[in-house]
């Protein structure tokens, strides 16, 4: 693959300013004799770049030779078309670990402790006390973590480090550091049973969207949360509002949804014991170095002829 010039998609703005990655990335790739450039979503402005750094997918990328996706998910690319058109398309994969473990701590921490209940009551200004028996310990509780890859390793890594104990669901039964118990994902709905947290952190795929639905959730404890840090796509988003509302559940917390931004009239703003996030579990500033430095060792592999880091087509 030639590489003269990389460009930085605008769309990268919803995450950083773009013009800190094209900052990072021209120093890093200027011995290898790469320009990096910030691009809009028109043509012209694509003309002479070979590869682009994104979040969005736009058509005119079927006629460049490398599309990064500054996201792990890359459920919004047409990958059969790519392939056909002998594009490559890499991913960030490896980067959100820490973020959305923390992240993911967090909600557990907050749920338990009942911190988005007092953080509600401060907006009017109420000094409102839990019942005797609303706030608990996350200690010796079970998580489930749905998918154990960069995202699943990180949160996995701190719910252990919170006491908690962790089963995992993959699709292979490959035992994984920290985690007592791994499950196959065709025993999905018998191991989730016995968690207090189920929590997603599959990618959206044929095979994962729709997958916790109204049978999950009815075989989830109903003193148990869902957190969802994977994509709107892998929950039945209707099923899950009616878990919710009967009190098969006890609550959510949820960061990515069916349609994103949240609609202001869905229910899931409203129902007690769900915390709504805006799809930025992985928000961190320090986002773009993590990126500059993914696409900077796939630059350093093109020019030796190999493979770049994190190929998905
Ligand atoms: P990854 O590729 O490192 O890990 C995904 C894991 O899921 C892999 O181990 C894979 O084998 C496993 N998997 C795939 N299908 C499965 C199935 N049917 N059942 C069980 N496991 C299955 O990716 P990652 O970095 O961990 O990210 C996972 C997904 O999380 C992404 O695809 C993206 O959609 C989402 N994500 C969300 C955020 C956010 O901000 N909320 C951030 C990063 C990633």
């Amino acid at each position: 693959m030639r590489l003269d010039r990389i460009g930085v998609d605008e769309s990268v703005a919803a995450v950083f300013p773009p013009a800190r990655l094209v900052d990072r990335l021209a120093d890093a790739t200027d011995e290898a004799g790469v320009d990096v450039t910030a691009v809009d979503g028109s043509p012209d402005a694509l003309a002479d770049c070979d590869a682009v750094v994104t979040l969005e997918h736009r058509e005119t990328y079927l006629d460049l030779s490398w599309v990064h996706s500054i996201q792990a998910g890359v459920d919004r690319f047409p990958r059969e078309r790519l392939r056909e058109g002998n594009v490559v398309l890499t991913n960030s994969t490896g980067i959100h670990g820490d973020a959305v473990g923390e992240t993911v701590a967090g909600f557990v921490l907050a749920l338990a402790r009942r911190i988005h209940e007092y953080a509600a009551a401060q907006t009017d200004s109420e000094w409102t006390r839990p019942d005797w028996d609303e706030a608990w310990t996350v200690a010796g509780e079970r998580a489930c973590v749905v998918g154990i890859g960069g995202l699943g390793r990180g949160i996995v890594d701190r719910l252990t480090g919170l006491g908690l104990d962790v089963d995992g669901v993959r699709r292979t039964p490959v035992p994984e550091p920290g985690v007592d118990r791994v499950y196959t994902t065709d025993r999905l709905r018998e191991v989730i049973g016995d968690a207090r947290f189920v929590v997603l952190a599959v990618p959206l795929t044929d095979a994962t969207r729709g997958s916790i639905g109204r049978d999950e959730l009815a075989a989830m404890d109903d003193e148990a949360y869902l957190i969802n840090v994977a994509r709107g796509g892998v929950v039945d988003q209707s099923a899950l509002v009616a878990a919710l509302r009967d009190d098969e559940i006890a609550g959510a917390a949820l960061d990515v949804f069916e349609t994103e931004p949240l609609p202001a009239d869905s229910p899931l703003w409203d129902l007690e014991d769900v915390i709504v996030s805006p799809h930025c579990a992985a928000y961190t500033r320090d986002y773009y170095r993590h990126v500059s430095e993914i696409v900077t060792e796939s630059v350093r592999r093109i020019a030796d002829g190999d493979e770049p880091v994190n190929r998905v087509v």
